[in-house]
């Protein structure tokens, strides 16, 4: 028997396993393993109620707790009236896990 007819094999049933096995599984469904906390915290803005990135808009810090504004205009209505709308959440909580009910 030649190495070579017992390499054809094994690529041969490596083909299958990937393609009928264990492999099969990424394509099929999610196991439950894999998933993400299910709550996520977002910013929101207390001016507009939009939802603002970490990364884009404008920020500030009042008693410790960051504010973030999807535009200029609305830092400066915040600014304006900053004792009320203080009082207003800048975080949301957005359950990812309600997207794909069973
Ligand atoms: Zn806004």
């Amino acid at each position: 028997m030649g190495g070579l007819f017992t390499l054809l094999i094994y690529a041969g049933l490596f083909y299958l396993f990937m393609r009928f096995g264990c492999g099969a599984h990424m394509t099929h469904g999610h196991h439950h393993g894999h998933e993400k906390p299910k709550d996520k915290e977002i910013f929101i803005d207390p001016v507009c109620g939009k939802q603002v990135a970490d990364d884009e808009g404008y920020g500030e810090l009042v008693d410790k707790k960051l504010f973030r504004f999807c535009s200029k205009t609305c830092l400066e209505k915040f600014d304006e009236n900053k004792a009320e709308l203080s009082k207003k959440p800048n975080t949301l909580l957005v359950n990812e896990g309600q997207q794909h009910e069973a």
